[in-house]
Parts: structure tokens; sequence; C-alpha cells
């Protein structure tokens, strides 16, 4: 556990020709010119040459404790040696112990259902609804409704619950039952408001759209507390709790998805906890163990739960995986929540993104800069053209590749549509300095004001 990781050997040439031969990257061609990453300290990655970058979107929003953790990799030795695999079908202490622990940070009472993935995740809360309904004695509720350019993962379910359409081209059709709402986007509000006209029409619309679905077929909302990899679209404050109001009264789910805003992320233990709710089902992955190893959970309201445990023979949740709640994930899980904890991560993450917010202010002035939105220690920076319009994809790709050259990792979100791929993402570890985030916000400004 102490060693160093040996250097690799081999030049960049050798080891880019196998990897175009053998591998295959996701989302991105095969002919791109990926990043061999060999190590990772604090904030910092080192690529396969010894160029260093830092990582200020947390690899994908997830390595919240940073990289590096020798106590994270003890935990994971440690647990092989003890108990590497019994499946979920049994139990384990570290399940055990990490899911009164996910109680703790969820504040209410929660069933807990590990998996592997954000998108096992949201697979299993859709189950759980429809199966929850059936056995509530309301078995025509199987619908789900989610948001125009949200996020939910890449498996048939989780991807029709997507708003994002260029993810689903050529691959639909998904799961069935799923409808998409605007999304509480303020910079362009699709309801052509403005701040000081704004009724929160985009709240009052789940009651229009559960009327017009038939609220005896609808199982339930999902939704993030902040559209993340959508571009960083914050609700207005009261939103979510008026959503939350629509559904309680007629009878629909919600389903709060905190793959990336959990653990920390939001400034608080969960985003949902920004905005006085209290959802019906959370669905988390990424920050859970700081992706030092796969898990995710599902949790579900204790009282739910009752009624899977109490009918008839098919009443029980028919759902297995093989390494969903693996007893080395959920240490690694529990050793991630105590580094958290001890280091109070969470509210240093509050105070970081305030720190980033104000660094990140000059940027407002650059004709290529329409909107910064900031939610917790996560931030969108939405591109335009000095017309107004949506930055060009070409555009984007520069401000990338200037960052890049600088040594900094920066993402770029929204959908992959032209016209809506043009928000620049940060979500840095939470042990970055003051001084990394005068680094991004300098490199950023640079770019940005190197276009027009
Ligand atoms: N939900 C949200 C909000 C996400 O951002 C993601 C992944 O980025 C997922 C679900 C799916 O998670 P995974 O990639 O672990 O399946």
């Amino acid at each position: 556990v102490n060693q160093q990781s040996q250097p690799v050997s081999g030049t960049r040439e050798e080891w880019l020709e196998k990897d175009r031969k053998y591998v295959w990257h996701h989302i991105s061609p095969h002919n791109d010119h990926p990043m061999i990453a060999v190590s990772g300290e604090g904030s910092w990655i080192t690529d396969q040459e010894g160029a260093r970058y830092l990582d200020a979107m947390s690899g994908l929003w997830c390595v919240n404790v940073g990289h590096g953790r020798e106590e994270i990799a003890k935990s994971a030795y440690e647990q092989m040696k003890t108990l590497a695999y019994i499946p979920m079908t049994q139990s384990h202490e570290p399940a055990i112990l990490l899911a009164e622990k996910l109680n703790d940070w969820l504040e209410g009472p929660y069933r807990i259902f590990f998996s592997n993935s954000g998108s096992d995740a949201n697979e299993v809360a859709f189950k759980i609804a429809r199966q929850f309904h059936h056995q509530n004695g309301q078995p025509t509720r199987h619908k789900f409704i989610s948001r125009h350019r949200a996020y939910h993962g890449n498996s048939m379910g989780a991807l029709g619950a997507t708003g994002q359409a260029a993810r689903k081209i050529k691959y639909e059709p998904l799961g069935v039952g799923f409808s998409h709402v605007p999304p509480p986007y303020c910079y362009r509000c699709p309801f052509g408001k403005s701040k000081d006209s704004c009724g929160l029409e985009c709240a009052a619309i789940y009651e229009e759209v559960i009327r017009w679905e038939g609220p005896e077929t609808v199982a339930a909302v999902i939704m993030e507390p902040v559209i993340t990899g959508g571009g960083m679209i914050v609700p207005p404050p009261d939103y979510m709790r008026i959503v939350q109001d629509i559904c309680q009264r007629y009878g629909v789910l919600f389903i709060v998805d905190e793959v990336i805003c959990g653990f920390g992320r939001s400034g608080q233990r969960f985003g949902h906890q920004n905005y006085g709710v209290q959802p019906d089902i959370v669905t988390m992955a990424k920050g859970m163990t700081s992706a030092y190893a796969p898990l995710s959970a599902t949790a579900v309201r204790a009282d739910l739960y009752d009624l899977f445990r109490e009918s008839g023979d098919d009443s029980h949740f028919r759902h297995v995986n093989t390494f969903g709640g693996n007893p080395v994930s959920c240490r690694v899980a529990l050793a991630n929540l105590e580094i958290l904890e001890q280091e109070q991560l969470v509210s240093r993450a509050a105070v970081l993104g305030r720190i980033l917010g104000e660094k990140l202010e000059p940027l407002l002035q650059l004709p290529s800069v329409g909107d910064i939105r900031l939610f917790g220690f996560a931030c969108g920076i939405e591109m335009i053209e000095p017309d107004g319009s949506p930055a060009k994809a070409e555009s984007v790709m520069k401000v990338l590749a200037h960052c890049k050259q600088a040594g900094i990792l920066v993402g770029k979100n929204g959908d992959t549509v032209p016209g809506f791929a043009n928000i620049l993402t940060l979500s840095p570890p939470f042990v970055t300095t003051e001084e990394e985030l005068d680094l991004i916000a300098t490199s950023l400004y640079n770019a940005l004001g190197s276009l027009h």
C-alpha cells in the first residue's frame, strides 16, 4: 500500500498505438488523443509523460476527497483480505454500517438498496416506484416525469428519463412511460419570463402535466436538485419545494437524483437539503466513494419499504446484481465518509464555492461569457458569441484546449445538440487550495478572453 506506483515504461506514441488498437473510449471517438494518466495526488493528475494537470472536474464530478488517499486504499486492502465478497442476498458489516451512516447523512429513516452505478440506482428507483404503486392498490401508476436537459444515466430506463435528445439518437425506443417538462433555466427562460415577471411557471407545469397525463397513471417525478450535466441549471429557491408539494397532492413519488449533488458537492451533505425537502427516494453514487470503488445506492423511505415486506409472495423487490454492495466498495465508502466528516470537507466545499464565485466574477465582463451559475462547489459558465447567441462548438473547444495547455482540466456540458453544449463546468476536489482556484480562474479568464 505504501509503495509508489512504478513509472510507466514506453513512449506516449507506443501507448497510444495500443490504446487505439484495443480500447473503446467512452463518448469520445477512437481517434482522439486521450491523456494516459498514471497517478493522482490531491487535486492533480500526472500523465504518462510526467505532465501535471489540475483536475478541476474531479474526474466526472466524483473524486470529492481528492486523489491519492492512502487511508481509503488501506481500507480496501484490509477488507479484501478479510472478506472480498458475499452477495447482498446476505449481509455484511460494511454494508450495515454504511446503510446506518447514510441514514444519518439523509436525516431520515430510509432503507438502502446497493448497486454499482448511478444509472443502476435510478433503474432501481423506477422499479421500486412502479412496484410500490402496484402493491399500494394503484397498479396503473407507471409513468415518470423528468426534465429536458437532465441526465439520469446510460441504461434504457435512465436514458428514457434523460432529457437530452442527442444522447438518445440511434438507441430509441427506450424505456416507455417517460415524459419531460422544461427545465428551470432562468438565463433563457423557456416560459419567456424575466426575473421580475417570474411566477415559477417551471414548477407549476408539473401540476398541468400530471393532470394531462392522468394522475392515476403517474408513478413518480425524478429530478436532480440542480441539473448538473445538462449545464448547471440552478432553480429558483422555492422550486423544489413547490414540486414536492404538487407530488404529494397527487400521490406521486418524489425521487431525487443526488448522483452528483450528493456527498458535499452542494455545500450540504445532500443537494436537496439546501431546499428544505424530504424526498421519498434518493439515488446516489459518485461521491459516495469519491470514485475509489464503484458503488451506488437507492434510499427508500422506510414506510414505503414496509409494503415490500408485508404483502404476498411476489411482493419482495425481485432485483439482484452481483457487485452491488460489494464489501470492499462499502468499506471504501465508509473510509471516504469518515474523511469528509473528520476534515469537515462539506462545509469547506461551501466556503470554496463562495471563493470560486468571487474569483470568477471578472469573467462576466468578457463578451464570451453570458452567465455564471454556482451551486455549492460546482459551477457552470455559459459561453456566448458576441451577438448573445450560444457559443459555437469551436469556441468551446478552443477554451478547453487553452486551459489544458495551461494544465487545467475543465468540463464541457449542456447537451450535445449544437447550441446547447456551451457550458463550461467546474467541480474541483474539496481539498483544492485558494491558490489552485486562482490558477483555474486565471486560465479561464485568459482562455475566454482570447476568443474575441
Ligand atoms: N445521474 C446523474 C445526475 C449523473 O450525472 C449520472 C452520471 O453522470 C448518472 C445519474 C449516471 O451515473 P453512472 O455514470 O454512474 O451510471
